[in-house]
């Protein structure tokens, strides 16, 4: 073979209920001593925080709470964040949330050591100046402890941190490989209050992180087959954690699989999120629930050139109708089960921005380079029509 592949794997993982107990410990073995806590003001009055905090206080470990940040976390509350852990003498951060709580920690960890590293490490500056991990330079970032409160985003597993731009509404995504958590703990009791609409839009997120990352063209065969386990743990899982949140198993499974989903998009993500980014971004919908709508009219998009691969897909799930059509007809079964609409149309979208859409779609860095087969802005402006109104190419009875 005469391409040179670059892989790594990520950090140590604690998973199970009750997980949570390791966290003093670990707190001790990293030698924090006084951690700052990073959550989102949800977050405040939530059995998550609670727990978390009764296990730092039993364990006489001095900490304090941040939790200034938007859903959407921007520099500015990065540039509090650094102050409240610069005047509170902290040497460390625990992130406990979503994607926000884990993105804000992050940039805080950056910005306390390198107020310039927001930009330098830029994705787009990335990826020319430092093109594998080891090319980064070291700065001994405060260590980090992250423990999800949804099973979705996977952010972490991940080295990256997306902030927003207050003033243009831009996403940036910083990267550095010190971002990515010293110890992640997946404590399926931390997402038992999670309601169902959003457990399903988060699952659906990972869903999407799995086929997109399967289907991706970037040679990576162990983040593909990671991501064949990941689909079939969704399979398990998904519904059974939307219809009963206290489902320790199906939380579990499912914190599990959204984990290994950041393992799997190191193979590259594709047209579903390069569509739901922008329309993220202009109307405001959450981002599982845009990638669960648009996943079966991305996935006909694409269906000459990754059908096979869904064929075994659909044959490791044991689908009674193994092949492309089948799998896709076990996805809208799910999406049914779920409660999540059909079209885009379903929550207000228009088919007008469809220019604008194609236009965004491609020049979205993240995921339009590896979908499974090159997008024009066109098609990708026809995808979004199609699942404005609803328009799949198939028909199907199931
Ligand atoms: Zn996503």
């Amino acid at each position: 073979m005469s391409v040179l592949h670059y892989w790594n794997y990520p950090t140590e993982i604690f998973c199970g209920p009750d997980a949570l107990a390791v966290l003093a410990q670990r707190c001790n073995l990293l030698e924090m001593r006084k951690p700052m806590l990073v959550t989102d003001p949800g977050m405040l009055a939530l059995e998550p925080l609670a727990l978390l905090k009764a296990h730092l206080i039993e364990a006489d470990i001095p900490f304090a709470v941040f939790s200034d940040i938007h859903s959407n976390p921007t520099l500015e509350d990065v540039a509090r964040g650094v102050s409240a852990f610069q005047a509170g003498g902290h040497d460390s951060l625990i992130a406990l949330g979503g994607g926000s709580a884990m993105d804000a920690a992050k940039g805080i960890s950056l910005a306390a050591v390198d107020r310039h590293g927001l930009e330098r490490f830029e994705w787009s500056q990335v990826i020319e100046r430092y093109p594998s991990l080891a090319d980064f330079p070291r700065l001994e970032l405060p260590k980090l402890i992250a423990l999800p409160t949804t099973a979705g985003t996977g952010s972490e597993l991940g080295r990256e941190a997306v902030l927003t731009l207050s003033e243009h509404n831009i996403k940036q995504v910083i990267s550095h490989p010190e971002l990515l958590p010293a110890t992640v703990i997946l404590d399926p009791i931390l997402t038992r209050e999670l309601p169902p609409a959003l457990t399903a839009a988060t699952g659906m997120d990972a869903l999407t992180h799995h086929i997109e990352a399967f289907c991706s063209p970037l040679y990576h065969p162990m983040s593909a087959g990671v991501a064949v386990e990941g689909v079939r743990l969704i399979q398990q899982h998904l519904a059974a954690a939307c219809a009963d949140g206290q489902d320790m198993v199906a939380r579990e499974g499912m914190l599990v699989a959204s984990a290994m989903a950041a393992v799997a998009f190191q193979k590259g993500l594709g047209g579903v999120h390069a569509l739901a980014h922008p329309l993220g971004a202009r109307y405001h919908r959450h981002h599982g629930l845009l990638n669960a709508i648009l996943l079966p009219y991305v996935m006909v998009a694409n269906r000459a050139v990754i059908s096979d691969d869904i064929a075994r897909l659909a044959r490791y799930l044991e689908l009674p109708q193994a092949d492309f059509d089948g799998f896709l007809r076990w996805i809208l079964q799910l999406r049914r089960q779920l409660g999540i609409p059909h079209s885009l149309g379903e929550i207000g979208l228009e088919a007008d921005a469809a220019p604008w859409v194609g236009e965004q779609a491609v020049a979205d860095i993240s995921s339009s380079d590896t979908n499974a087969r090159p997008l024009s802005a066109d098609e990708y402006s026809q995808i979004f029509r199609n699942a404005v109104h609803g328009e799949l190419a198939l028909v199907l009875d199931a």
